[in-house]
């Protein structure tokens, strides 16, 4: 056992080793993590970045595993999940306080079912809150910013500390923790009064929209790529003829050219040899070079 788990052991965090992170993310990829860390509340959460930063080791912080391309080697860094960390109530009326580690399928429903509109949009993403926050997670029109009042965040020396929307720098798929290296612990959301039926219809039909265009019946991790300037990557991958090109068991989806399936037993180095060959042909025919929006660890 390491002096890190060891210490977990001693101080009642629960954690677990050799976990199969195929079993943490969406795409179903990858090789073991040698450590993970389940703190179950701010103070675990804090004692867990510590003692990481003590060990000299920069945590991976795993929320529902979405947005992630795991090495086929696995993880050495220990990863601090946040599954545990599952808190949500309105404080006050209109005010959410959710904890990082609530799925924001969750989020959605408790918000529909208290009567609060403007977390619509995020119906069927697959990550947690703590993720989408990290990610400023958007789809049809909407996005984390537009909710967010405040978050509180781990620094990387433990430290908790609540910051108000306007320090997170939230733009197109950005924070400002990723420049930091904080944990998202926990934040405040306010949304406005609305009628529970509409809400839940609203987020029927975004449902519906997701079914008819996204390959939700094959593990994936979602848009691999940043949308360019004024773009659709997937428009300009469909344009390549890139559809249903394969490496391996990693393919690009027939549904939507955006989002590359796990259509079997596909592995890390499939993914990244396919993303590499889209990159190519796409940059060659179109001009455009398509970033990833994934996260490769
Ligand atoms: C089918 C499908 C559809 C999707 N549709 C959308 C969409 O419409 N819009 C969209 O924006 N995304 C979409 N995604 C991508 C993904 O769901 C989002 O990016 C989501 O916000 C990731 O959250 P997560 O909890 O899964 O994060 P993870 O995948 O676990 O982590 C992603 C990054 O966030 C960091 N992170 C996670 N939790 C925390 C935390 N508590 N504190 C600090 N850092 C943290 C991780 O370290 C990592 O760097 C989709 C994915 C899939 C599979």
């Amino acid at each position: 056992m390491s002096d890190l788990a060891s210490t977990c052991l001693l101080l009642g965090i629960p954690f677990r080793e050799q976990v199969s992170m195929k079993t943490k993310t969406s795409f179903k990829i990858g090789g073991a993590a040698a450590l993970l860390l389940l703190p179950r509340d701010a103070e675990e959460l804090s004692a867990c970045v510590r003692l990481c930063r003590d060990a000299g080791e920069a945590p991976l912080i795993l929320g529902r595993g979405s947005n992630l391309l795991v090495k086929d080697t696995g993880l050495r860094q220990p990863v601090v999940s946040t599954e545990e960390l599952k808190v949500l109530n309105e404080r006050s009326p209109g005010r959410l306080f959710c904890q990082a580690g609530v799925k924001l399928q969750d989020l959605c429903l408790f918000a529909q079912k208290q009567g609060l509109t403007g977390l619509e949009f995020a119906y069927g993403i697959p990550g947690s809150a703590g993720g989408a926050a990290y990610m400023n997670a958007g789809a049809y029109g909407g996005e984390m910013k537009d909710v967010l009042r405040s978050v509180w965040a781990v620094s990387p020396e433990g430290i908790i500390r609540e910051r108000p929307t306007e320090e997170l720098d939230l733009s197109y798929r950005h924070s400002v923790f990723m420049e930091d290296g904080s944990a998202v612990l926990a934040m405040e959301m306010q949304l406005r009064p609305g009628d529970a039926a509409e809400i839940r219809a609203r987020m029927d039909g975004i449902m519906e929209r997701r079914k008819s265009k996204q390959p939700l019946e094959c593990p994936s991790a979602g848009s691999v790529f940043r949308r360019p300037p004024g773009q659709f990557a997937g428009a300009l991958i469909d344009q390549c003829g890139l559809k249903g090109c394969a490496v391996g068991g990693a393919q690009v989806s027939e549904k939507h050219a955006g989002f590359i399936v796990n259509a079997g037993g596909a592995t890390a180095a499939d993914v990244r040899a396919l993303i590499a060959l889209v990159q190519t042909v796409v940059e060659e025919k179109t001009g455009f070079f398509l970033e990833p929006e994934i996260e490769f660890v």
